[in-house]
């Protein structure tokens, strides 16, 4: 089968386009012709070396598509069966493998490019608002890179659950899309004091909850955009990691909350990982939120892709197609 291989750790050109042998399911496993792959910043850490991963390997975890075969001992899924996951190993392929409970059977008339789109950052969207900080009506919460692709999930989703969103973003482009998924007020960061913003709006108040993925340069000012006893959802690091925090902090900006979630511990068990699933799939096809698909490449142009993911190019998900 093809594949994207990486052979040495670094920029986009090391993903290249190689024959590999085809994996065969074991037990447990199943094997899945990959119609769609997920392309996600994690991909872009462990081609950097920032994550090690043993070399050579096939990036991507996330993706749709067909199971061809199943091995021994499975019995959540069958030949021929949509499927979709975040534990696709090696996505980056024509043909890729999972341990059959981590797959999720796509209902009609979820297709293979929504279904991989809506893994990982559908996923995240979901147990941050239902389960990391509850959210519920009138709740004000704020939304850093509101444009992105967990951004745009997480306003629509903060919406339908009636909180009131601030958003965050870098461009005026970005800002637009923020406000038609459902944030109130929009914030350039870029431009913007967005602490003295948050105030601003909420009448010296704070946010009760930041939903923050960008990490470095947001951080302290998420802090400070807090009311007292809200919390910091602190999820990614998409402009760098956050230097080690004194836990003072939290008290003397008013007795705040921090957490540092990860989807895994969220899907922990399959009833978790298909009843978040479910929402998701219930929330696209009564129309409470849309998935907007930024970039789609061929799988060849895999470096194309993370080039746009790094370079703050995209609105929504960046597709890989094999
Ligand atoms: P996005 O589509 O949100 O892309 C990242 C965005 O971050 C950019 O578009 C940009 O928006 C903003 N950004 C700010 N500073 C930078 C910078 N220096 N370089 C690049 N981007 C920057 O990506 P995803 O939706 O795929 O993922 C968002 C984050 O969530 C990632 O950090 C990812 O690792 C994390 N994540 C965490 C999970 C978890 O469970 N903890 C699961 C899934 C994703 P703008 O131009 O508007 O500033």
């Amino acid at each position: 089968m093809k594949a994207i291989q990486v052979q040495q750790v670094g920029g986009p050109d090391v993903l290249r386009l190689v024959e590999v042998a085809d994996p065969r399911p074991g037990p447990g496993e199943a094997l899945v012709k990959v119609e769609a792959a997920g392309v996600n910043f994690i991909e872009i850490y462990q081609r950097k070396g920032l994550y090690p991963s043993p070399l050579p390997f096939t990036p991507g975890t996330e993706g749709a598509g067909r199971v061809l075969e199943v091995g021994p001992g499975v019995s959540a899924v069958k030949p021929a069966d949509r499927v979709a996951s975040v534990n696709l190993m090696g996505s980056y392929a024509e043909l890729a493998w999972a341990p059959a409970e981590r797959l999720v059977v796509l209902p009609e008339p979820i297709d293979a490019r929504t279904g991989a789109a809506l893994m990982l950052q559908g996923l995240t969207a979901h147990y941050l608002t239902t389960s990391t900080y509850r959210l519920s009506q009138g709740t004000w919460c704020l939304v850093h890179a509101a444009a992105g692709g967990v951004g745009l999930l997480l306003c629509q989703i903060a919406r339908t659950h009636g909180a009131r969103v601030i958003g965050t973003v870098s461009t005026e482009e970005k800002a637009a899309l923020a406000l038609q998924a459902g944030a109130e007020e929009v914030v350039l960061y870029s431009k913007q004091d967005f602490v003295a913003e948050v105030r601003r709006i909420t009448g010296g108040r704070g946010v009760s909850v930041v939903y923050d993925s960008v990490g470095k340069t947001t951080f302290e000012g998420s802090l400070n955009s807090l009311s007292a006893r809200g919390m910091l959802v602190l999820f990614g690091q998409s402009s760098g990691p956050v230097p080690p925090v004194d836990p003072q902090v939290l008290n003397s900006k008013g007795s705040l909350f921090l957490t540092r979630p990860t989807l895994a511990h969220y899907v922990a068990t399959r009833e978790e990982l298909l009843a978040r699933a479910k929402d998701l799939f219930d929330w696209v096809r009564n129309r409470s939120i849309s998935v907007r698909i930024d970039r789609i490449f061929q799988l060849a142009d895999a470096a194309a892709a993370h080039r746009a993911l790094e370079s703050r190019e995209t609105m929504g998900k960046v597709l890989l197609i094999p």
